[in-house]
């Protein structure tokens, strides 16, 4: 009789060992993340490793201005933990939807602390004087294409992940410094790839660069007129400014229609190329990004 009772109570005592070991043992559930468009994702995953899961709602090939998420992924919000929002259009008309899908989800705002540009910056649809796309807030919401802004978005997701799940919190602070170095070594060589340039001014479709060009000292020359193809009118005075200012390529984004882009270049002569703010692979994309508008400005 006394034998089994101490049997049972050795078991007891190896089931509760085992029960405080498993967290420590990393087979506790990840921390379920959705952000808002893909180089966030990118961020999340360098920071939360193999702690978080990670869905992102823009889908490759949709505009965050215009996207509409899918009844799936409404449903799997419901099992979120946390949201990284970056502030784009579409989270504005979706907030509310996106927080009663999951009224205990944890949101945060990747750009907090951030001293945002006004829309209107170097022509931003979003915040022209007279109605169109101009966002709630007033204000440009493309802070990821510039790194040292990115540093700040990558601290707040640190900040994000501690408090949800502070017993990783040592990988967490370890993999933030890792990637703040990698944005460093970044913006050091996108700062010597564009110092030189003589023509600091680059002509493209959607206004995604403003804080790129903040950061590079470079001016966004925007096609879209409140966030819409600009009109015969304006189109012929971008022509103008595009000759004046000896724009040789006219960038798009793969998001967005390139028909007036394609205008513009077809009238002065130039090409249309490619660049994409929501690339998932943001250090290559961005190091691409600066090299193709030093091409474009050397020519
Ligand atoms: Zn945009």
């Amino acid at each position: 009789m006394m034998l089994c009772y101490n049997v049972i109570r050795t078991m007891r005592k190896l089931i509760l060992i085992i029960m405080l070991l498993i967290p420590g043992l990393g087979i506790a559930e990840p921390v379920r993340v959705f952000v808002s468009v893909l180089p966030l994702k990118t961020f999340v995953e360098k920071i939360g490793g193999n702690h978080v899961t990670v869905h992102t709602m823009v889908q490759p090939g949709y505009s965050p201005h215009t996207y509409d998420p899918t009844p799936r992924q409404i449903m799997a919000l419901a099992k979120a933990d946390l949201y990284v929002s970056a502030g784009v259009p579409f989270e504005k008309a979706w907030v509310r939807r996106i927080r009663a899908a999951n009224p205990r989800m944890r949101m945060v705002e990747a750009g907090a602390g951030i001293d945002m540009l006004p829309a209107g910056n170097h022509g931003h649809h979003h915040g022209e004087v007279n109605g169109g796309h101009q966002d709630a807030s007033g204000h440009d919401p493309h802070i990821w294409t510039s790194p040292p802004l990115a540093k700040q978005i990558v601290t707040n997701i640190r900040d994000a992940l501690t408090a949800l799940d502070p017993g990783n919190s040592p990988q967490y602070a370890s993999n933030t410094d890792a990637l703040l170095l990698e944005l460093d070594a970044l913006d050091r060589d996108l700062r010597a790839q564009l110092k030189n340039l003589g023509n600091r001014k680059f002509m493209v479709f959607h206004p995604a660069w403003g804080y790129f060009a903040d950061t590079y000292g470079l001016i966004q020359i925007t096609i879209e007129k409140e966030g819409k193809e600009p009109g015969a009118r304006a189109l012929t005075l971008l022509i103008g400014q595009a000759r004046r200012e000896h724009v040789k390529v006219i960038f798009v984004q793969p998001q967005f229609d390139r028909k007036s882009a394609t205008q513009v270049a077809r009238a002065i002569g130039g090409r249309v190329v490619a660049i994409d703010p929501l690339a998932p692979d943001y250090m290559n994309n961005l190091r691409g990004v600066a090299r193709q508008i030093s091409e474009a400005n050397t020519q």
